[in-house]
């Protein structure tokens, strides 16, 4: 588990180094699935009453519903560490710990 998480640590610290773009827009649903889908995602498990969604993609790489805050740019984060620490043990990670990282 802790070479993984090594991995996903380098995967994030080397899209920040990238500065990517971070675009959000707002999309109607059958718009929205289309656009997701072109990065593998899918809306499958938003209510079907949810018809406007927010995307955020971070520029050619992923792209997602969410209506989160995100930085305007992958290279305003400082760099994450020590995933681990947000780790809960059965597959559910830590949001707070992994967004302090991220604002910081
Ligand atoms: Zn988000």
């Amino acid at each position: 588990m802790r070479s993984l998480l090594r991995e996903i640590e380098r995967i994030a610290n080397d899209v920040a180094k990238e500065e990517r773009t971070v675009v959000v827009n707002t999309l109607k649903r059958e718009a929205a699935e289309k656009y997701v889908e072109n990065f593998h995602e899918s809306l499958k498990i938003l209510p079907s009453q949810v018809q406007d969604v927010r995307i955020v993609e971070i520029k050619d790489r992923r792209a997602c519903a969410c209506g989160g805050t995100h930085l305007k740019s992958t290279g305003k984060n400082r760099g994450y560490q020590s995933f681990e620490e947000g780790f809960q043990g059965q597959g559910h990670w830590k949001n707070s710990v992994f967004g302090k990282k991220v604002l910081s």
